[in-house]
């Protein structure tokens, strides 16, 4: 009865149920999907404030397939300013880390195998009742558990969302898939702003993941053309910086939105990770914010005495030690997609111009980075 039981073991998840038991709090985690599900195709670039949480849970070592990002290009198309940041001239061994969601999850399923922790798979939770002195969850299976503590990380997908506090719908999409290019990568990153959205380059193994944002009806588009094509419009809409662009995988696509759901959903029930904040992925923060939610928890867990565990106070302390680095999050990538997503010449000039000054001011460019490698406290 004194485990905590997590909801979805997607990585926040389970970065939620291992970091908890590193710090001496039992969990339990239910997850929808059936233990051998195959992942979607989504590909992630981890700060390194999220490489050291990694590290400190042990999960890092086992990550294999990983490709760091030493330096990111910063350029908008058709217009002035380019701002460049290097990992050297900031001190660390990479600004962030490349990797498959499905590598990841897997990695993190086997590291709850070995913990051990218990993970029952294929159990979809379809009613969460928060109460006095335990939360009880129930399964669409008809069974039952009561917790001190319920942390929902089911990416807001769980049939309980509430209705978000603040929601924006981008209307845009992002068209996914990896991309090989005549020069290799060197570790660099590129990031381009363009009227119809952000795209951008990670470089993954010996090629790049592409994330290309557009209008969602161009998304589509777009997602649909065949090879040849494809890699053409690529060419056009990213220059050649790169040389050609010789071969892209099968394109995948996802619905971009902003979604603010908070943390409180009631007595002794948290919301962590997606559940509670979705961002776009232009400034690749969202697993990194969710990450520091699982962390931050389990942190507070930690320190409050087993009596007082998921009470009333240790959930308001939650929320406002989170409050800060989260609207901070949500509000940074907002203002990237919003200001650079137009064609309106004045704010096309803003823009080069403030590249021109990150590019031209170490120190405000030494504090972006911090902020996009550590969170708005780092
Ligand atoms: C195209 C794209 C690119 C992205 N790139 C980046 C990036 O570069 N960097 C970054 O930091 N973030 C990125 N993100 C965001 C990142 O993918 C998410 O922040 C991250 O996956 C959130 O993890 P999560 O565990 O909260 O939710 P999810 O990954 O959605 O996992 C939720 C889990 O809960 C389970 N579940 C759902 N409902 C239930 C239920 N009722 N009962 C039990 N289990 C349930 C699901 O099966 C799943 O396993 C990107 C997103 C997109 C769409």
């Amino acid at each position: 009865m004194n485990e905590v039981i997590v909801v979805g073991a997607g990585p926040v998840g389970a970065v939620s149920a291992l970091a908890l038991q590193q710090h001496g709090v039992a969990a339990r985690v239910l997850e929808a999907r059936a233990e051998d599900a195959r992942a979607d195709t989504r590909t992630l670039a981890l700060a390194h404030g999220a490489r050291l949480i990694l590290e400190r849970l042990g999960v890092w070592a086992r990550v294999q397939d990983v490709t760091p990002i030493t330096r990111i290009h910063i350029s908008q198309r058709g217009a002035l300013g380019v701002t460049r940041l290097s990992a050297e001239a900031l001190g660390v061994p990479a600004l962030g880390y490349v990797l498959s969601y499905a590598h990841l999850t897997e990695v993190l399923k086997q590291a709850l195998a070995e913990a051990p922790i218990a993970v029952e798979y294929g159990v979809p939770v379809e009613r969460i009742e928060p109460g006095i002195e335990a939360a009880c969850v129930q399964a669409a299976d008809g069974r039952t558990w009561s917790a001190p503590l319920v942390a929902v990380a089911d990416g807001g997908r769980g049939t309980q969302t509430p209705a978000p506090r603040f929601a924006h719908d981008y209307a845009q999409t992002a068209v996914v898939c990896e991309v090989r290019t005549e020069l290799a990568h060197g570790g660099q990153a590129f990031e381009r702003f363009t009227p119809e959205g952000p795209a951008a380059l990670l470089p993954k193994r010996d090629g790049y993941a592409l994330v290309w944002t557009a209008a969602s009806a161009e998304a589509m588009r777009i997602a649909a053309l065949s090879d040849a094509e494809f890699l053409a419009a690529l060419q056009r809409h990213f220059g050649g910086r790169q040389g050609l662009f010789l071969a892209a995988t099968p394109r995948k696509t996802f619905p971009l939105h902003c979604v603010y759901a908070g943390r409180e959903v009631g007595a002794r029930v948290v919301r962590i990770g997606n559940a509670a904040q979705t961002l776009h992925p232009v400034a690749g923060q969202g697993f990194n914010i969710g990450l520091r939610d699982a962390w931050e928890l389990a942190r507070l867990c930690a320190d409050t005495p087993a009596t007082a565990l998921g009470g009333e106070a240790m959930l308001h302390a939650y929320a406002r030690g989170r409050r800060f680095d989260v609207v901070a999050g949500l509000g940074f990538t907002d203002f990237l997609v919003r200001m650079f997503s137009n064609d309106v010449a004045v704010l096309r000039h803003a823009r080069g111009l403030g590249l021109l000054a990150l590019e031209a001011l170490p120190p405000l460019k030494a504090f972006v980075a911090r902020r996009m490698m550590f969170g708005a406290r780092g």
